[in-house]
């Protein structure tokens, strides 16, 4: 990891400071009050500020520690809700996990009317997800082999994709996911920005982030976080 710029965040003098030191739009401030999310974890103090700022980043943090809002806030901040394109994708390594993020991605996105937040899992009928598809949503959450399926189809749209996030990206490393990660990594558009989310930092990791990331910035907690 030598090779790559390593931020120097004050991470624990960050958290545990409110949502309004960030650049959010006053409605999400009001559904981060809403939700009672009174005050930044630190992932999201380390990591909001370079995720907002439009940075690659490398995010480590255990699990539970808020990693979702963390990228959630980023991609929702630059999200045109006008266009029906997908803009943002999240790839995660199983259908509950992807499920649970696209709960919590809607949860953040309430205080925005008609934000489309699509699942893109297998073991859902392909029909269903191509007429959500061709209706038109903004954002996909979904497993690598599913979302690869549709772009090998051609019935997902990605020219307007603005952020790739991979979260759990330890996991999905460790289900064998690489080759599909990379087929869809390098069918994105390449001005985009690539969020990388994992629970630990094993080397493949690493690789990667050279692999698909710009320059990120790495933001690593220790265990008591
Ligand atoms: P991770 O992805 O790191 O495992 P999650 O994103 O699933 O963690 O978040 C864990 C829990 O913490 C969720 O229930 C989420 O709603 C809650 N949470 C996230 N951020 C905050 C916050 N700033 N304040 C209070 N609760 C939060
Ligand atoms: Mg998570």
């Amino acid at each position: 990891m030598s090779d790559l710029p390593t931020a120097s965040m004050p991470a624990v003098d960050a958290a545990g400071q409110p949502f309004s030191e960030l650049p959010l739009a006053p409605a999400m401030l009001a559904t981060l009050e809403q939700l009672e999310y009174r005050t930044m974890t630190p992932i999201q103090a380390a990591s909001l500020p370079i995720a907002l700022a439009g940075h690659d980043l490398i995010a480590q943090a255990k699990t539970g520690s808020g990693k979702t809002a963390a990228f959630g806030l980023a991609l929702l901040s630059r999200l045109n809700p006008q266009s029906f394109a997908v803009q943002a994708m999240v790839l995660c390594p199983t259908r509950e996990l992807a499920d649970q993020v696209k709960q919590e991605i809607r949860r953040l996105a309430r205080f925005q009317e008609n934000i489309k937040v699509l699942p893109l899992c297998g073991g859902s009928a392909m029909r269903n997800q191509i007429t959500s598809l061709e209706n038109g949503v903004h954002i996909v959450v979904g497993t690598p082999g599913r979302i690869m399926d549709h772009m090998e189809r051609g019935t997902i749209k990605l020219d307007e994709l603005n952020t790739l996030v991979l979260d759990e990206a330890d996991r999905m490393l460790d289900m064998g996911f690489h080759d599909d990660i990379a087929y869809v990594a390098k069918r994105c558009p390449k001005e985009r920005q690539t969020l990388l989310f994992s629970a630990t930092y094993p080397e493949g990791i690493a690789q990667l982030a050279k692999q698909f990331l710009r320059q990120p910035q790495e933001v690593k907690l220790l265990e008591q976080h």
